[in-house]
């Protein structure tokens, strides 16, 4: 078994000790290890703030988003065999392994594309100047610069390489070095495409920075410049943001966590119509895509009372023929979950929502005599209102069906019992149904999925993640807030109010005037 290696102080290191063991949940085999223990986290940091750092901001954005047009090609290149590596280590189908992927070449193609809307300076104004005075001498101008530290990016093990690439493609792009954690189960596809990024010498020593294992005393080296986009449960955000780097020292923090998101099925929506079919392939998709190990999974399904049974019917069948299996085997378009606690984990939440629901298709039983394999589930509630619903995310794929009367307010209600989520959408091809709903729920969501026949064959689905759109929901979710094209800089950048004599300030900070 080979143990994975970090990149941090401009050399490959190995922990010591046996660290993490990880596995094929398909087959149970034993991979290799992952552990940084020993591993010297504060030298780390420092050799990124102070050589990656100075690297960095000596180029220009259009220069660093060149950089980002490169990984992208570079990870490109290897998609065969990344492909394998999430097949065998992440349990992915090829699709899903391809999902994640594909997501981070994009990515960072994507962001090397918005550079070409930034300036030729090292800020970036934020709006028009202002005269602040009577006289007109007397001007103000907002400005955003890089911040001067380390961008430390703890990920959650379900999404290896796209949640690596999209924080990457942000703080790479406003400035920063980054330092890169990925989740200890799935860390194989994560180091690999790190070893890929140091020996193409793309980016200027220091620049990246590869944590592989537990993150020990990491987070006890951010200072006030240094930022922290953490990504995984809300049990980990919840340690991590009393830490003193937080609110102590004012080192930024971005939590990108659970999130019960809901799609609901408006009331005009019939069995047998266009719209109903295309909820049940998007909501079949987003239940059992990655084995629903996506933080943008459907968990929650509101269905006007008189169609949740032919709903749920129809779902349920959809379900049932989604071959489960091993993924080295092609057939096979649901794998299992990531590994044995994980399996666990989603065998208990199932037990928990069964206790007030229907089990309309699945279960809690391990299927198989090895590998981390549970059936797609669906339950129906009893009562749409009971906490069981509405209280905690389970990871895996799992949904449950809520009746409701078919009005906004209770379906805003429902939604909002989730206390904030990443994703909403709403299936409906009335006029004010899904106006009405949204503007209920907007202040509860990071994003709103409006669907229906208008755009059956032109929108994504609920659960894809576009640079372009802001990622990150309110409340249980974290409060955060990712991409959005450039406004998934401004984390690691700083804002600023420049106020002094006019033409000083328009000269140095204001808008280039335009051609
Ligand atoms: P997790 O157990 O919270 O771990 C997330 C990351 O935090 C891992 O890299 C983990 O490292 C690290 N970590 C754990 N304890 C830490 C500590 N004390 N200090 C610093 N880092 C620490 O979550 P997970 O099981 O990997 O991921 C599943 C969860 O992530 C789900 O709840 C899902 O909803 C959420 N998620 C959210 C989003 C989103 O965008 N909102 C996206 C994907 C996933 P180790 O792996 O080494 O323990």
């Amino acid at each position: 078994m080979s143990a994975l290696q970090s990149y941090l102080s401009g050399k490959w290191q190995t922990g010591q000790g046996d660290g993490h063991t990880l596995i094929d949940p398909s087959t149970d085999e034993k991979l290799g290890t992952a552990g940084a223990q020993g591993i010297d986290r504060a030298a780390a940091m420092t050799h990124a703030r102070d050589v990656g750092g100075p690297a960095l901001r000596a180029l220009s954005f259009a220069e660093r988003g060149a950089l980002l047009k490169e990984l992208s090609g570079v990870i490109h290149a290897e998609r065969e065999a990344l492909i394998e590596i999430g097949i065998t280590n992440a349990g992915n189908t090829r699709g899903d392994a391809k999902f994640d992927i594909d997501g981070a070449t994009g990515t960072l193609m994507a962001y090397a594309h918005f550079a070409k809307g930034l300036p030729d300076t090292a800020h970036i104004p934020d709006g028009d100047g202002l005269q602040l005075g009577r006289s007109p001498r007397f001007h103000g101008q907002h400005i955003w610069v890089a911040r001067q530290g380390v961008a430390v990016h703890v990920n959650a093990f379900n999404f290896p390489a796209w949640g690596m690439a999209e924080k990457m493609a942000c703080a790479l792009l406003a400035g920063l070095p980054v330092l890169e954690k990925p989740g200890t189960p799935t860390a194989m596809m994560a180091e690999r495409i790190a070893h890929l990024i140091v020996d193409s010498g793309v980016l200027p020593e220091g620049a990246f920075n590869f944590l592989c294992g537990e993150a020990g005393d990491l987070l006890d080296h951010l200072g006030p410049q240094d930022c922290l986009a953490f990504t995984g449960s809300s049990g980990t955000a919840r340690k991590l943001r009393i830490l003193p780097a937080f609110i102590e020292r004012g080192a930024r923090i971005n939590v990108e966590a659970d999130s019960l998101n809901a799609s609901v099925l408006g009331p005009d929506v019939e069995p047998g119509s266009d719209t109903f079919d295309l909820f049940v392939r998007d909501a079949a998709r987003e239940i059992t895509q990655k084995t629903g190990q996506k933080c943008t999974a459907t968990r929650r399904i509101m269905a006007p009372a008189e169609t949740a049974p032919a709903l749920a019917e129809a779902l349920a069948e959809a379900l049932q023929a989604i071959k489960v299996g091993d993924v080295h085997d092609s057939n096979h378009r649901m794998g299992p979950v990531t590994n044995g606690d994980q399996l666990t984990s989603v065998q208990e939440g199932i037990g928990t929502l069964a206790g007030a629901s229907k089990i309309v298709t699945g279960g809690a039983e391990r299927l198989g005599d090895r590998g981390c394999f549970v059936a797609p589930t669906l339950l129906l509630a009893e009562d749409a209102h009971a906490d069981v619903f509405h209280a905690d995310e389970v990871f895996g794929p799992v949904s449950s069906v809520l009746p409701y009367d078919g009005s906004v307010d209770e379906a805003a209600a429902l939604v909002q019992r989730g206390l904030g989520s990443l994703v909403t959408s709403v299936y409906s091809d009335d006029r004010s149904f899904p106006v009405d709903l949204a503007l209920q729920l907007a202040p509860w969501s990071g994003r709103l999925y409006l669907s229906g026949k208008r755009i059956a064959d032109h929108g994504t689905g609920p659960g894809i993640v576009l640079p372009s759109m802001v990622h990150g929901g309110p409340g249980r979710a974290g409060g955060g807030e990712e991409l959005g094209g450039l406004r998934g800089l401004q984390f690691y950048m700083q804002r600023t109010a420049i106020q002094g004599f006019k033409s000083t300030i328009e000269a140095a900070f204001g808008k280039p005037a335009a051609e």
